[in-house]
């Protein structure tokens, strides 16, 4: 079974699909009977093997407009192992073109906060939602904020770490000004090796060796001329302030991620054992519900333990008693 919408999964229905739309395009654009290219299809051996449609599928070419061999229309016997094996070797070949350009997206997990791409053709919103459980190896149990919930293909599911997205911004802003205001003190510093800070300087023009009285030099107009911030007053208080802006940002980065960090934890620990209480307790209460034939109905597990969840909104461990009421009414 694959997810509504993810045609990739169905790629011999697609193609099977593909092949009759230009039969029926091709006999339109011809003028001839739609019928007789379908026949012709069917009596036609598919490329690749040795046998057609019709002989796969009732063991025996049918009848054309072309005058046949009464022969050539008796049932031959059932799909030899040539055919097997020349469809296996064909599906073989397919898979390995397949992946040879598919890649597995990183698996999601239980909270995530995904954006599932638009099915509806016309529609363009990416519906926010978060990942409720993991189905299989690709397919994933998606809640919306107003409570549907949707299963979905891997492939359909952006994941958006608003969280990680917001804290990884914010430290390369930090990051940025730190940068700034470093290239300022190296300015500064430059400035001031290449003047004698030392020795006496005018206070007007900021040089050496002469007094305000005989200055015949323009005033200092910034501290990257000469390098002493005592002298520039202003720019050093703005500078102070743009260190301190900088280490309060880079504080509230480290509590973002602190936080983060622990909500991640909490998350893993309340839903991690919730989840497996309730699914414990569903298949010990009812067995014949969720195994058939030996194997479990994960899916039905899952959405059942995805109802319970939602039921409960997180108020503490579930009790075996609400779980069962809760999904006896359901
Ligand atoms: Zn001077
Ligand atoms: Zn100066």
């Amino acid at each position: 079974m694959s997810s509504p919408g993810n045609s990739k999964a169905n790629g011999k229905v697609e193609s099977a699909v593909k092949t009759a739309k230009n039969l029926l395009r091709k006999a339109l654009s011809a003028r001839t009977d739609p019928h007789i290219a379908i026949l012709d299809y069917r009596n036609t051996p598919t490329q690749g093997m040795e046998s057609s449609p019709a002989q796969r599928l009732m063991n025996r070419r049918t009848r054309t407009l072309l005058p046949t061999m009464k022969t050539l229309l008796q049932p031959r016997a059932p799909q030899s192992e040539r055919d097997v094996q020349q469809l296996n070797r064909r599906q073989f070949q397919q898979c390995k073109y397949y992946n040879q350009h598919a890649r597995d997206l990183p698996p999601l997990k239980e909270g995530d906060v995904v954006r599932m791409k638009p099915f509806h053709l016309g529609s363009k919103e990416w519906k926010k939602g978060t990942i409720a459980s993991k189905l299989d190896e690709r397919s994933y149990m998606v809640e919306t904020p107003d409570g549907d919930t949707y299963r979905r293909n891997r492939y359909h599911l952006r994941f958006i770490q608003e969280k990680r997205h917001a804290i990884e911004e914010k430290l390369a802003e930090a990051a940025d000004k730190r940068k700034a205001l470093e290239d300022c003190y190296r300015r500064i510093n430059e400035a001031a090796s290449g003047n004698n800070l030392s020795s006496q300087r005018c206070s007007d023009c900021h040089y050496r060796n002469h007094t305000v009285p005989s200055c015949q030099m323009e005033k200092c107009e910034s501290v990257f001329f000469c390098g002493e911030l005592a002298r520039h007053p202003d720019k050093k208080m703005k500078l102070q302030e743009q260190k301190n802006k900088i280490i309060a940002l880079e504080t509230s980065v480290t509590k973002l991620e602190q936080d983060l960090r622990s909500r991640e934890a909490a998350f893993d620990r309340v839903h991690g054992s919730v989840k497996k209480l309730v699914e414990d307790m569903l298949l010990e209460e009812y067995p014949e519900e969720y195994v058939q034939n030996n194997s479990r109905n994960w899916l039905k597990i899952q959405q059942d333990i995805a109802f319970v969840k939602k039921s409960l909104q997180g108020n503490g461990p579930p009790r075996r008693e609400i779980v069962k009421s809760l999904l006896e009414t359901k």
